[in-house]
């Protein structure tokens, strides 16, 4: 600067962003606009791009599929519409879905353990996977109701779903336990079976509770982290996951 006046600060008029659309692959976000795009697990070959950040758009791969993935994108969509950015949401995505749990118990799981970060020992035809933040590990169909009681008794949001023809008689049963025991339990006509190629699906998410304050900790927490030198989205712990998944921090 030379001579002159000192540019003034313009801390009185902090633009307006308009709001980050968050979309699920393969559908395009509109033309011109931030957007977040949740590749969905088990998307198969409908993959819109690499994740990262492309142009005005930042694409991240959710692991967890059925409610587990619908219930991210609903917290992106709350979060985008109270005016988080694009690169802030991907990492509520990443950081979220690594705090939940989720049961999957289904006639075969084999599509979802495919390409996903997998813990040793996970192989072969298999009818129940737990997700326990940094990958999959083996699970029994009697663990449902077990699960149910772990996550209720963190005090996390317990959501069950059935889909495809009907489970299983004691998978049924421990679904009329969850029932009777105050969880909710939906009915989802295709949902995570027909994703599967499964004939029935069960799934059992446990969700951190999110308040209104939690959430605006994290974005100053997403806001002042370093950002990742391949990506360029916030790193938080030692990796990041987008680049490095699976990996434990
Ligand atoms: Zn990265």
């Amino acid at each position: 600067m030379s001579g002159g006046r000192p540019a003034p600060l313009r801390l009185a008029h902090v633009e307006q962003r308009p709001e980050v659309v968050v979309v699920v692959a393969p559908d395009e976000p509109p033309a011109g606009c931030e957007a977040l795009v949740v590749e969905p697990a088990l998307a198969g070959v409908a993959r819109i791009g690499t994740p990262g950040r492309a142009g005005s758009r930042i694409v991240v791969c959710a692991s967890l599929p059925g409610i587990g993935g619908r219930y991210l994108v609903q917290v992106a969509r709350s979060a985008a519409a109270g005016g988080w950015a694009a690169e802030e949401l991907a990492a509520l995505v990443v950081e979220l879905e690594r705090r939940c749990t989720y049961l999957l118990l289904a006639s075969t799981v084999a599509p979802l353990l495919g390409s996903r970060p997998r813990r040793a020992g996970v192989h072969g035809p298999r009818r129940a996977v737990a997700w326990d933040g940094g990958g999959w590990s083996g699970a029994h169909t009697r663990d449902l109701a077990a699960s149910a009681r772990t996550v209720s008794g963190r005090g996390y949001l317990c959501a069950a779903a059935a889909s495809g023809s009907a489970p299983p008689r004691t998978v049924a049963a421990s679904l009329a336990d969850l029932t009777a025991s105050g969880v909710s339990v939906g009915r989802i006509t295709h949902g995570v079976a027909a994703a599967l190629g499964a004939s029935w699906a069960v799934e059992l998410l446990g969700a951190p509770p999110l308040s209104a304050a939690q959430l605006q900790r994290l974005r100053e927490q997403f806001g002042a982290a370093p950002r990742c030198d391949w990506c360029g989205l916030p790193v938080v712990g030692r990796h990041c996951r987008r680049c490095s998944p699976g990996r434990h921090s």
